[in-house]
């Protein structure tokens, strides 16, 4: 059986190289490390209740992105509480598979 412990030593252990560390990333959420925070500051703000007009869901509650994130040069401007929403997991696909109408969210 070989020994590796050597390699154990100095520049080679563990993840750090050229000063970098390259080990396992921290979750990389397509949203930002933030998001998980954020989803929950902005179902606290909705009274966590989902906030289609006369819906008032409590359950399987999700966030929103009123202007898909893709549309923002910035994580932050797309996570800003203006562009955010509570909605129920219904609405929310509803919204994403055009089942209903939701210019009315379009309308600022
Ligand atoms: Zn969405
Ligand atoms: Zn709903």
């Amino acid at each position: 059986m070989k020994c590796f412990r050597k390699s154990n030593r100095g520049e080679n252990h563990g993840s750090y190289k050229h000063g970098k560390y390259v080990g396992k990333a921290p979750s990389l959420h397509p949203y930002g490390p933030q998001w998980d925070a954020i989803r929950e500051s902005i179902k606290k703000r909705d009274n966590h209740a989902c906030q289609w007009p006369e819906c008032n869901s409590h359950k399987k509650l999700t966030v929103h992105h009123i202007i898909k994130v893709q549309d923002f040069d910035t994580l932050e401007e797309a996570n800003d509480e203006s562009n955010l929403i509570t909605l129920c997991l219904y609405h929310h696909q509803a919204i994403h598979y055009n089942w209903l109408d939701s210019t009315w969210l379009d309308m600022a």
